[in-house]
């Protein structure tokens, strides 16, 4: 085993965490590396803190890698997709039609069209216009679809920096609309309204909040439903089941939240026939903790009094997302891996101080600077909690640099691994 400083994980004695050493010496460096029993336990959790009888979808934009999607599909998770190659993967991964929701803005009739005939039957939609092009697009392929409205609610749930809606948005339509304008959101032959959709926003901080959100999207869909004259086979109330994300710290527990939206379900929904089945989205809950980088560190320099490690991963894998600056910058935590009996840089009184970089040409491209760690050239650093918003949400075509192996394992064995290509979406054949 490699000796690894900090040893092992925090919260869990059981876990232990892959053998850096062995899967760097096979596979090089960078690596992405998956768990899929911490996919299984992640879903069980969430699965199992809701309501009894929900369905949980899967939110490909968090991780597409198809075995992740796979593991999902045997738990019997459906998805949560927004282009075709994700709802490609949803379906090879044997998702059944009825189980994954296109969602998204920004839907061409082309696109809307393509998804129809590679078998989604069930959409999300934004607008009156949106509405009008699934409409249009089932008519045209004489294909029956079912559509959920989704919501930007009067007033946001959440705080401002978070949400998504509540605030003026390209998602959802304002439920001022549809108050306004009921007739225009009604079932049409071949495109039936199933029920409606909540997205509040990502990463909501607590179950206190998740909750509220939660159960304000129920009573708000109660009015709207019968404003609409609507009786909804599904309600999505969307997620923002938050994860920690490149660090070490313990999650929410999330088992306050079950009761809180079943009291509010019966009220609004008393149990009975006709009752609609609850819906929630989740892509960092689900495999936040499943997945770890690993890069090695190329060399180890002085500049003018201060300490660099320069490494072959830097923004360019990981948190590319928050170049975007809506999210204030990850500033990733790693363990220090480095293969038993090789001695490391002694360092003499505390920790010396140290600005980790990646390899691109930008003074941009760094991890954490002021660092307190011992690094020499040849250790690789692990950050944890990397399994969402890893690979794909990341710059990795700046700069051409070598993309990432993505390993995935399974009861201690490599079951798959790939590096991800640009391929046509199998579906433009
Ligand atoms: C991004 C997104 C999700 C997933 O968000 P997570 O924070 O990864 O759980 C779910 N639903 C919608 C509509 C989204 O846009």
């Amino acid at each position: 085993m490699t000796s690894l400083t900090p040893p092992v994980e925090q919260g869990s004695p059981e876990r232990t965490a892959p053998d850096w050493d062995s899967l760097t010496a096979a596979y090089g460096s960078p690596l992405y590396v998956y768990e899929l029993a911490r996919v299984r336990e992640a879903f069980e959790e969430l699965a199992g803190a809701l309501p009894t009888g929900s369905g949980v979808l899967y939110s490909l934009k968090a991780n597409p890698h198809p075995a992740m999607v796979a593991e999902l599909a045997r738990l019997d998770c459906g998805a949560e997709v927004s282009s075709r190659s994700e709802l490609a993967a949803a379906l090879a991964a044997g998702m059944s039609p009825d189980n994954v929701v296109y969602t998204g803005p920004g839907r061409s009739r082309a696109q809307t069209e393509t998804a129809i005939k590679a078998g989604a039957r069930l959409f999300s939609v934004d607008s009156a216009g949106q509405l009008a092009v699934v409409r249009e697009s089932a008519a045209r392929l004489g294909c029956p679809v079912e559509v959920l409205l989704r919501v930007n609610p009067e007033q946001g749930a959440l705080e401002p920096g978070l949400a998504m809606t509540g605030v003026p948005s390209q998602f959802g339509i304002d439920a001022e609309q549809l108050f306004a304008r009921p007739e225009k959101f009604a079932s049409t032959d071949g495109c039936e309204i199933a029920g409606l959709h909540f997205y509040l926003g990502s990463n909501v901080p607590t179950v206190a909040a998740l909750a509220r959100q939660f159960t304000d999207s129920l009573a708000l869909s109660a009015r709207i439903c019968r404003v609409l004259g609507l009786r909804p086979r599904l309600l999505d109330l969307g997620g923002g089941f938050p994860r920690t994300y490149a660090k070490q710290d313990e999650d929410l527990d999330l088992s306050g939240i079950g009761p809180a939206v079943q009291e509010a379900f019966d009220l609004h929904y008393p149990a009975g026939p006709g009752r609609p089945r609850l819906l929630f989205e989740s892509g960092r809950y689900l495999v936040g903790a499943a997945g770890w980088l690993v890069a090695e560190v190329l060399d180890v320099k002085e500049s003018k009094g201060k300490r660099f490690a320069v490494l072959d991963s830097g923004i360019n894998h990981l948190g590319g997302m928050t170049g975007l600056g809506r999210i204030p910058r990850v500033q990733p935590e790693f363990l220090v891996a480095r293969p038993p009996g090789t001695a490391g840089p002694r360092a003499t009184g505390g920790l010396p101080r140290i600005d980790v970089v990646g390899p691109l040409c930008t003074p941009l491209d760094f991890w954490c600077r002021g660092k307190q760690a011992e690094l020499a050239v040849g250790d690789h650093v692990v950050v944890p909690n990397v399994g969402a918003y890893g690979l794909t949400a990341s710059l990795f075509a700046f700069l051409g640099h070598d993309c990432p192996t993505e390993l995935v394992l399974d009861h201690g064995a490599v079951v798959g691994s790939s590096v991800l290509l640009y391929e046509r979406s199998p579906l433009d054949a």
